[in-house]
């Protein structure tokens, strides 16, 4: 610790990730962590409450990952598997192959308690912690947007210190290292860490504009990210009129915004310093992409990381009770067509993002936002060739193809 002053101070706004681990620490309650203007999560510090003692940055990821101080207890590669739950409920359920509720299962059969985040008021994300089944099916299905953990990490604390029981923490690879650095090792031994490979996190504020306008301005009564009844991930949303709005997720225009645009994501997501191996989970899940053919199924194919032995262990019992079926791979497989698994490196911001935003704060609606600056189809076509990995082939063989063509003619 170079200075003593609150972490934010040291990274900054645009590097923090908005994962609430400075809220929990500080022991004069001088941060609290509020919704910014563009949406995301960013820690606001009472200058009066503050007495400098920099504690904080001890349990601020980044800083930690920037000093290298991250807990280094994990396997130099992880054990790769391809998995899925066999209650065809949860399966059909869950985001990819529904791995996270079976591991819940299993926490909370132990007496224990099972943290993750869940719809609250106004379709606004937040960790809560479960000791019920049906809780955890409300953690069920991913949310991409920003969740507001609160004071969840004390609570975890709290119950660890007033019981023998495990407990199962879920979230992004920043919320997972957050806690970590919060808990002394004895209390770390009794927590499960289970985090999903993270794309990033979009705006709240855009989710929630967007959402307005899906049934002009008609309340949403419920709202799936990943819907699996077309035999495609789709967004199924319906009004309280019983209109429906389901459109498979790679036509939805909040996910393309988000995942092909990159107009509305977390600033520190497009670098994130945990979207790399080693994995800050015990247990890292997410979506089996590129599932080698015997595998593939339209309800769901987890990718799954054990990167500790507690990992391993949890996994392998869920397996030997029948919950889980699990399939040894190799990691180059598993991360083949899923590359922020293994390296943060991983896209631009474009330069209308700040526009878009700003655009969202005087006022303007989704629709003329999107109109004005999601890329137009050429640009698109462009960007994906520019960015596919056959753009060289194609080029070699067109130069090829022309060189021979000449020889040819002067012959
Ligand atoms: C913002 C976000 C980005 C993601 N990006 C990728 C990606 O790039 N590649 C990939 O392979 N997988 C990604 N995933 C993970 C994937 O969508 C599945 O969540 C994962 O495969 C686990 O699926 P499951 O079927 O086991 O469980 P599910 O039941 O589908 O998973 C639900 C779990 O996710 C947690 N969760 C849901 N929303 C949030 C949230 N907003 N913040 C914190 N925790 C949350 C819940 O607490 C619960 O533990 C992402 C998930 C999220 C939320
Ligand atoms: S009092 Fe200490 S822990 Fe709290 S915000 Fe200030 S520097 Fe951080
Ligand atoms: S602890 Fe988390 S929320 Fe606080 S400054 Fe660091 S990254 Fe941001
Ligand atoms: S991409 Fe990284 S910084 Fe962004 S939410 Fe995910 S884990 Fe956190």
């Amino acid at each position: 610790m170079t200075q003593r002053v609150p972490c934010i101070d040291v990274i900054g706004l645009a590097r923090c990730t908005g994962c609430f681990g400075c809220q929990s620490a500080c022991h004069v309650d001088a941060i609290k962590l509020l919704l910014d203007a563009d949406g995301f999560y960013k820690p606001l510090v009472d200058r009066n409450k503050c007495n400098e003692c920099g504690l904080c940055q001890l349990s601020c990821p980044v800083i930690l990952a920037q000093i290298g101080k991250l807990d280094a207890d994990r396997f130099r590669e992880p054990k790769a598997f391809a998995a899925w739950s066999k209650d065809e409920k949860v399966r059909l359920s869950s985001s990819s192959g529904g791995v996270f509720s079976e591991l819940a299962r299993q926490t909370l059969s132990a007496g224990g308690v099972v943290v993750g985040c869940v719809w609250g008021n106004g379709w606004t994300p937040e960790h809560i912690l479960a000791r019920t089944w049906s809780d955890v099916e409300r953690m069920r299905g991913s949310k991409y947007v920003p969740s507001k953990v609160g004071d969840v990490y004390r609570q975890v604390k709290d119950f660890l210190a007033m019981n023998d029981n495990p407990v199962l923490f879920s979230g992004t690879p920043c919320q997972v290292a957050a806690l970590e650095a919060l808990l002394r090792p004895e209390q770390r031994e009794r927590v499960l860490l289970v985090e999903f490979i993270c794309h990033g996190v979009p705006s709240l504020r855009v989710f929630h504009l967007y959402m307005h306008e899906l049934f002009g301005g008609e309340s949403v009564v419920s709202y799936t990210f990943r819907d699996k009844t077309l035999g495609v991930p789709t967004v199924l949303a319906t009004a309280a009129f019983r209109a429906q709005h389901l459109i498979p997720m790679s036509s939805d225009s909040f996910f393309q915004g988000f995942v092909c645009h990159h107009l509305y994501v977390m600033e520190v997501c497009s670098t994130c310093p945990f979207a790399c191996m080693p994995r800050r989970g015990d247990i890292t899940l997410g979506d089996f992409w590129g599932c080698p053919e015997q595998w593939q199924d339209k309800r769901g194919v987890s990718v799954v990381f054990a990167s500790t032995e507690k990992g391993m262990e949890a996994l392998q019992l869920t397996s030997k009770l029948g919950h889980v079926e699990l399939r040894i791979t190799e990691v180059a497989v598993a991360t083949l067509r899923n590359s922020r698994a293994v390296r943060s490196r991983g896209y631009s911001i474009p330069r209308a993002r700040r526009a878009f935003l700003d655009g969202m704060i005087k006022g303007a609606s989704f629709k003329r936002l999107r109109g004005k600056y999601f890329p137009r189809r050429l640009h698109l076509f462009w960007y994906s060739f520019l960015s596919s990995q056959s753009k060289w082939r194609f080029i070699v063989s067109f130069i090829v193809r022309r060189i021979r063509r000449i020889q040819k003619m002067k012959e």
